[in-house]
C-alpha cells in the first residue's frame, strides 16, 4: 500500500491507512502512548494502547524513538471526535522506522524567533521544518506556476538560456568570473541578451525562469549574489507601455489565483492582507514623484540624486501610490537614459523609454522597450565604452529584428514582499550572498 498524504486522511476513515513522515511529538503516558506524525503540510496522531499484547514490540520501539525520526505506519484510521488534532487518530498495526534522528537538534525549529539567522542557514534542511517556512515555498512555487500560466495562456514559450558565458557584458553590474578549461568565463547576471536573441530568432514571445548571478557586495535584505529572475521578452510591441501592461496583467491575474487559495492562510500565519491589484496600474514620472514626495512630506534630496530613486525615497513611495492612487503598485516612468543600460531605447531627449515596478516601496522589475535598430544599438554601446565583449550580441540586430520589449522580475523578492518577511534570505530556497556560500 501507498502512503497517503496527511491532509488527505479524512476520506479514509475505517479504513486501512499507510501514513509516512517524522516523528514531531511522543507523550508517554501510563497506559497510551500518542505519536504525532507530521508531513509536509500536516499532522496525525497516532494512538498505541499499551494494555493490549500485540502491541508490547510497539510500545517499546517508541519509548526508544528520538524525535525527528522517520516513521511508516500502517493501521487504521478512526474518526475521534475528542482528539484535538483534527479529530481522528490511527490505531497502528505495524511502525517502521524508515529512519532514525541520531543527534539533539542544533535548534528547536518550531520556536525561530531567537534562533540566530546565520544558525538557521547553517541548517537550512532543519529550519525548513518549520511549517512557517515550509509555507514560505509551497506558496512561492505556486505563485511561479501561475505566473507561468498566465503567459502559457498568452502564448509565451518557456526557453532556457547559458548560465555559463563567454564574456562579461551589460550594464555595468559586477559579474563572476569562472575558470573554463584554459579561459575565463562568467555566470550570467542576467538572460537579457539570449531573451533579446530569441527575438532576432523570430520565437517572438518568451520567457524564462532561472538563476541569475550578481557579484555586488551588496549586504542589504532585498539583495542576494544568486536569485531567481522572472524574465520576459516580447516582439511586435508598440511602445513601453505594452511592456508595462502585461506585466501589470501578469502580477494581477497570479495574485488573483493565489488569493483564491492562500489569502486566509498569508494572514493568519504571515499577518499580511493579499490585495489583488486592479488594473491599471498607476504611473509616475520620476521627476513628479520628488515633486510629489517634497510637496507631501516634506522629502528632499540634491538635484543630482534624482536620476534615480533613493532608497528612502523608493519607500516613501509606498505611502505616495496608496495616498494618490489607493495602488499598492507603482510604475515610474521617464528615467535619464544615461544612468541605464544601453540596450534600452530611449526617446529623443534621451529619456528612457522604460520602466521600474514598485511594489510595496521595493523595486521588483526593470522593464523596457528595447533599442533594435543597429545603428542606434552601436552608437549606445560606444557611448558605454562597450565594444568587443557585445560584439556578438550586436550581431543579432544586424539581420532583421522585430521591436521588442521585456522585463525581469526578481522572485525572491516577490516572495518577501508578499509575505511580509523581512529579507530574501528567507524567501531562498538557500541563500547565497557575499558571505555565504554554504550548505
Ligand atoms: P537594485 O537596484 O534593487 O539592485 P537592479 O536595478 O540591479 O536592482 P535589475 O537588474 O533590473 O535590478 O533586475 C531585475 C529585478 O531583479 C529587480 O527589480 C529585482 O526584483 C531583482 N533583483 C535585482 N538584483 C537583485 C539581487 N541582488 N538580489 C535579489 N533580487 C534582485
Amino acid at each position: 500500500m501507498k502512503s497517503i498524504s496527511i491532509k488527505n486522511l479524512k476520506e479514509h476513515f475505517d479504513e486501512e491507512v499507510v501514513v509516512s513522515g517524522f516523528v514531531d511529538n511522543i507523550r508517554n503516558l501510563q497506559w497510551v502512548q500518542f505519536v504525532i506524525i507530521r508531513d509536509n503540510e500536516s499532522k496525525v496522531q497516532v494512538t498505541i494502547e499499551k494494555s493490549e499484547e500485540k502491541n508490547k514490540e510497539m510500545v517499546e520501539l517508541i519509548e526508544n524513538l528520538p524525535l525527528e525520526s522517520t516513521v511508516k505506519i500502517t493501521g487504521k484510521l478512526v474518526e475521534s471526535p475528542k482528539v484535538k488534532l483534527n479529530g481522528m487518530e490511527i490505531i497502528p498495526e505495524t511502525i517502521e522506522v524508515t529512519s532514525k534522528s541520531l543527534e539533539e537538534l542544533p535548534f528547536n525549529f518550531k520556536d525561530l524567533d531567537n534562533v540566530n539567522i546565520d544558525t538557521r542557514l547553517d541548517y537550512r534542511f532543519i529550519d525548513l521544518r518549520n511549517e512557517k517556512n515550509t509555507l514560505i515555498f509551497q506558496i512561492q512555487s505556486e505563485l511561479t506556476k501561475y505566473m507561468r500560466e498566465y503567459l502559457y495562456n498568452n502564448e509565451f514559450t518557456e526557453i532556457h538560456t547559458p548560465k555559463l558565458i563567454g564574456a562579461a557584458s551589460e550594464s555595468g553590474s559586477e559579474v563572476f568570473e569562472v575558470k573554463y578549461f584554459d579561459r575565463k568565463a562568467y555566470l550570467a547576471q542576467s538572460p537579457q541578451f539570449y531573451k533579446q536573441m530569441a527575438m532576432s530568432a523570430g520565437l517572438n514571445r518568451i520567457f524564462e525562469v532561472a538563476p541569475v548571478f550578481r557579484a555586488e557586495n551588496s549586504n542589504t535584505s532585498r539583495h542576494a549574489t544568486e536569485f531567481t529572475g522572472f524574465d520576459v521578452e516580447f516582439s511586435y510591441i508598440d511602445s513601453y507601455e505594452d511592456v508595462m501592461n502585461l506585466e501589470a496583467e501578469l502580477i494581477t491575474y497570479a495574485f488573483e489565483k493565489i488569493s483564491d487559495k492562500y489569502k486566509d492562510k498569508i494572514k493568519e500565519v504571515f499577518g499580511m492582507d493579499l490585495v489583488v491589484p486592479k488594473l491599471p496600474f498607476p504611473k509616475m514620472k520620476l521627476a513628479d514623484i520628488y515633486k510629489e514626495l517634497e510637496e507631501r512630506y516634506g522629502y528632499k534630496v540634491e538635484e543630482s540624486e534624482k536620476t534615480d530613486l533613493t532608497t528612502e525615497a523608493e519607500k516613501l513611495c509606498y505611502k505616495l501610490s496608496k495616498d494618490m492612487f489607493d495602488h499598492e503598485f507603482l510604475l515610474v516612468t521617464d528615467y535619464p537614459a544615461d544612468k541605464r543600460a544601453f540596450y534600452h531605447m530611449r526617446d529623443e531627449n534621451g529619456v528612457l523609454l522604460g520602466y521600474d515596478l514598485l511594489w510595496r516601496g521595493v523595486e521588483i522589475t526593470s522593464g523596457a522597450q528595447r533599442e533594435n535598430r543597429y545603428d542606434e544599438l552601436v552608437k549606445n554601446a560606444e557611448e558605454k565604452g562597450l565594444k568587443d565583449d557585445v560584439k556578438f550580441y550586436l550581431e543579432f540586430f544586424k539581420y532583421g529584428c522585430p521591436p521588442h520589449g521585456g522585463f525581469g522580475i526578481g522572485l525572491d523578492r516577490l516572495t518577501m514582499l508578499l509575505l511580509g518577511i523581512p529579507s530574501v534570505k528567507e524567501t531562498e530556497f538557500l541563500f547565497r550572498g557575499p558571505n555565504r556560500l554554504n550548505p
